[in-house]
């Protein structure tokens, strides 16, 4: 087994914020770990994502404040987004056969299910297993995204449908996880959209908003060309720099709002109906506050820089919504879409069938491939997106295709 993780052993395990993990990897493990209950699963991964926050997670050894704090094991397995094959089942395992192709739902925590917790925890009983109450307790798997194999909880996959092609199935969490950011924020046809970064994560908010909500006019925030270029596909046309202060001034002429300035103090009237936070960085969570228009909201998908953010009184003056969006769950839908599937559905399924009806489109965002024996270079293309011209990243592991049946 190949894997990435942080090495919590000895006092890092216990001073994390102290003494920093190690980002190590290699082979974790001597021997073959067998899987630890009858719900495991063992998938061999063809290809995994390096998003933006696993890369400052990797560079940085720090998951922030919050997480910092929770306790860890003396491993911690790295990577979110994954596709690969199930090569082992256990005895009581539902969901999968072995060849069946799955994706990766959520990190590599405990829920009450692979717990084993009856009755689920409230989050967990309402499908969003990612916010479980006991996500903090031991997780027995191992590996994760950026493994060549991994051991995962039957209910941490998710099944792949056949006309997926693999960097679509790899591309399912994180466009999960912008369907959730829209879906929550409740764009309405017709409004004003500001998306903060133009990453992987900026561009599938496009995507989702594209494919869910009609009429949006849609504004980008990056100072990137190849981001401007790739958003463009997707319909958005306007385009101010990502910088705070050059932000905030073209933002507020863009839409037309107004700026009553007294020494000291700035206050703004308009703005953008929703804000999408999808590339943190200093400031940018202020800068937002302050462009939300009344009424409006301001979606944080992208990790936080800072374990306090400044929130600006505007969002009080103007009665907008602070939304945080950490990882797909179920989701309640609008009536045009809860027609024909029901009135709920996990956010997985969504993307999928978005994804298989040409509407949610991600082709080309998988700006680079590149061999799992070369992760030095992976991790170098992933953080330098303006030297690579980077969207987005895959690890490409060198498992076998998927096995007949
Ligand atoms: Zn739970």
């Amino acid at each position: 087994m190949w894997s990435v993780w942080l090495d919590y052993s000895g006092l890092r395990q216990l001073f994390p914020s102290i003494i920093r993990p190690k980002l190590r990897y290699g082979r974790p493990f001597k021997q073959i770990i067998p899987l630890p209950g009858s719900r495991w699963v063992r998938v061999e991964n063809l290809q995994s994502g390096i998003s933006d926050e696993d890369v400052t997670v990797a560079l940085t050894g720090s998951l922030g404040v919050f997480d910092d704090a929770l306790p860890h094991a003396s491993k911690l397995f790295l990577g979110k987004q994954s596709v690969g094959v199930v090569t082992e089942i256990g005895s009581d395992v539902s969901l999968f056969h072995i060849g069946d192709r799955v994706a990766l739902q959520s990190e590599a925590r405990s829920s009450c299910a692979s717990l084993g917790l009856s009755p689920a925890c409230s989050a967990c009983a309402s499908g969003n297993p990612a916010l479980c109450d006991h996500r903090a307790l031991p997780w027995n798997g191992a590996g994760a995204g950026w493994s060549d194999s991994m051991i995962m909880h039957e209910s941490q996959l998710f099944p792949v449908p056949e006309p997926l092609t693999n960097d679509q199935a790899l591309l399912l969490e994180p466009a999960a996880r912008a369907v959730r950011a829209v879906l929550l924020s409740g764009l309405e046809p017709g409004a004003r959209a500001l998306i903060i970064g133009g990453g992987l994560t900026g561009q599938l908010v496009a995507a989702s908003i594209r494919a869910l909500v009609p009429g949006v006019d849609i504004t980008l925030a990056s100072n990137y060309s190849h981001e401007k270029t790739a958003a463009a596909a997707y319909g958005v046309q306007q385009f101010i720099p990502e910088t705070p202060n050059e932000m905030l001034a073209q933002g507020i002429e863009l839409t037309n709002a107004q700026v009553w300035k007294r020494p000291g103090k700035q206050i703004f009237l308009g703005g953008f109906d929703r804000v999408f936070i999808c590339r943190s960085a200093k400031k940018t969570f202020e800068t937002g506050c302050r462009l939300v228009h009344s009424g409006g909201a301001l979606a944080q998908i992208a990790r936080p820089m800072n374990h306090q953010q400044k929130i600006d009184a505007s969002l009080w003056r103007n009665e907008a919504q602070i939304l945080h969006i950490y990882g797909p769950g179920s989701e309640t839908l609008p009536d045009d879409i809860s027609d024909s599937i029901g009135s709920r559905s996990s956010t997985l399924a969504l993307a999928a069938r978005h994804m298989m009806k040409n509407r949610l489109v991600t082709d080309g965002l998988i700006s680079h491939k590149i061999a799992h024996t070369q992760f030095d270079q992976a991790l170098r293309i992933a953080s330098d997106i303006n030297k690579f011209q980077t969207i987005h990243t895959a690890l490409i592991f060198q498992n076998p295709a998927p096995a007949q049946p």
